[in-house]
């Protein structure tokens, strides 16, 4: 096993991988911005190295100061969270060169699956379903007007290189194409400095239904069940919850075993995620995998058991998987919320600045990862993401029960966050019954208006 691991990130994750090193008996190592010296994860790591100024490109995303740290303090993994360098195959590359090992699959493989259209394209030849669409990418507007004129309209235009919702457009009709093309061209230009574009068919309304993967270096690939993450705002999502109200066991074997199929097909090995879009039918169809820890892996910790960092861990490390798919089973429900330092009157902008009374819920069920704490000054160069809530109950209704209350105790101060909005939600007919999809947030924001 490791005896020390350096934490490629900040925030919540980084927190929470430092417990899962303290629990492992592994020493723990930070890394930081100038802006983070204060924050929790500096603090809490049994060594911290500040590596740069603020912005991200100058710290948490410049791979020389990150391997940098790692080799001044001995550290024999790097632990890379969400995010950030943690689905970057150049960074694993250089990992390998110096002799650290990456906690996550390996460069070839986050090449194989990073490339959105590239991964259909092996999805395909594995025979899994995916969005009807292109099967080789797209790079001028005109040879994707044609094809989307051949497929019918709606259709999505996504970025190859695409993550986060961004390099992502629908469009409804022949006349509009040229123009969006060229600014999701544009946007994934950029963002990931690729402009490689997909066509996809438009899938209305459909619920985002994603499998949970685990698997070692020696070909031992299961899944934990699902999550349904179909409330979304600008295709980020918002809340997730596990198993997904809408899917029967039968469905859930049934995908189950295609996103095995899909892991497979992939090579794969460590955490990963296999995200499908289910619709109104309930067929459904492969959009990507990530090959990364997701922030919403607590809703399966929940349900399985299973601790998903530490396995992660124990892979990285070349032990075998300690479950078979037959001793995995899920128990009762979980939900999480993501709260933001966001102002949701001012179109969600990222309040950032000084937290100046934080009070935590909870109780039986009720788990929170975030790295907060009073007196704590958000920075504004990162993600607004700063706390999750995770609740667990027996049964949906008993967990949103739960949810309300730990929702309603929870206080933040000084700063402006989506709670009441999240609170709205959890309140929202539709969402109590579970009948939501992604088109859900545009409806609620239309009836709050
Ligand atoms: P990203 O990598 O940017 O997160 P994804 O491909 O995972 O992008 O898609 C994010 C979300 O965008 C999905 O959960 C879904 O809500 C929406 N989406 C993506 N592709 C389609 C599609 N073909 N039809 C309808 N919605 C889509």
């Amino acid at each position: 096993m490791f005896k020390k691991i350096l934490i490629a990130n900040r925030g919540e994750i980084a927190v929470r991988i430092i417990r899962a090193c303290r629990e492992m008996d592994i020493m723990s190592v930070a890394i930081c911005s100038e802006a983070d010296k204060d924050a929790l994860h500096a603090q809490l790591a049994d060594q911290t190295v500040c590596i740069g100024p603020a912005p991200a490109k100058d710290s948490y995303l410049d791979m020389e100061r990150v391997l940098g740290a790692a080799m001044a303090v001995g550290a024999d993994a790097i632990h890379p969270g969400f995010g950030f360098l943690s689905e970057n195959s150049k960074f694993v590359r250089m990992c390998e060169k110096c002799n650290i090992t990456f906690i996550g699959p390996s460069a070839e493989i986050i090449d194989r699956m990073g490339n959105k259209s590239a991964a259909r394209k092996t999805m395909m030849d594995a025979g899994v379903p995916v969005v009807p669409g292109t099967k080789d990418a797209v790079y001028e507007a005109e040879e994707g007007q044609k094809i989307a004129d051949d497929m019918g309209y709606p259709v999505m235009i996504k970025a190859s290189a695409g993550g986060g919702g961004k390099g992502m457009r629908v469009c409804y009709n022949s006349e509009d194409f040229v123009h969006t093309f060229e600014t999701a061209k544009l946007e994934a230009e950029n963002a990931f400095g690729d402009g490689t574009m997909y066509i996809e068919k438009y899938i209305e309304d459909p619920r985002h239904i994603e499998f949970q993967i685990l698997a070692d270096k020696y070909g031992n690939t299961i899944h934990l069940g699902e999550r349904d993450c179909s409330i979304q705002r600008r295709h980020q999502k918002l809340i997730e919850e596990s198993p997904s109200p809408a899917i029967s066991d039968e469905q859930r074997k049934k995908m189950g075993e295609i996103a095995v199929k899909a892991a497979k097909a992939a090579e794969y090995y460590s955490a990963g995620t296999i995200e499908f879009l289910r619709d109104k039918h309930g067929d459904f169809y492969f959009i990507e995998m990530n090959t990364r820890i997701q922030v919403e892996h607590p809703v399966t910790e929940w349900v399985t058991g299973i601790d998903l960092i530490r396995e992660q861990i124990r892979i990285a490390a070349g032990e075998h998987l300690t479950y078979s798919q037959e001793d995995v089973h899920v128990h009762g429900h979980a939900i999480e919320v993501r709260i933001n330092a966001e102002d949701t009157e001012h179109d969600f902008r990222p309040s950032p600045g000084t937290v100046t009374n934080v009070h935590f819920p909870g109780g039986k069920g009720v788990r929170i990862d975030s790295a907060l704490f009073a007196g704590y000054k958000i920075p504004p160069y990162y993600d607004s993401m700063i706390a999750k809530l995770i609740v667990y109950d027996k049964n949906r209704e008993l967990a949103l029960r739960k949810l309300r209350n730990a929702l309603g105790e929870l206080v933040l101060e000084g700063v402006k966050t989506n709670i009441d909005y999240q609170y709205e939600i959890i309140n929202d007919e539709d969402f109590i019954e579970g009948n939501v999809d992604t088109g859900f947030i545009e409806r609620f924001q239309k009836k709050h208006q």
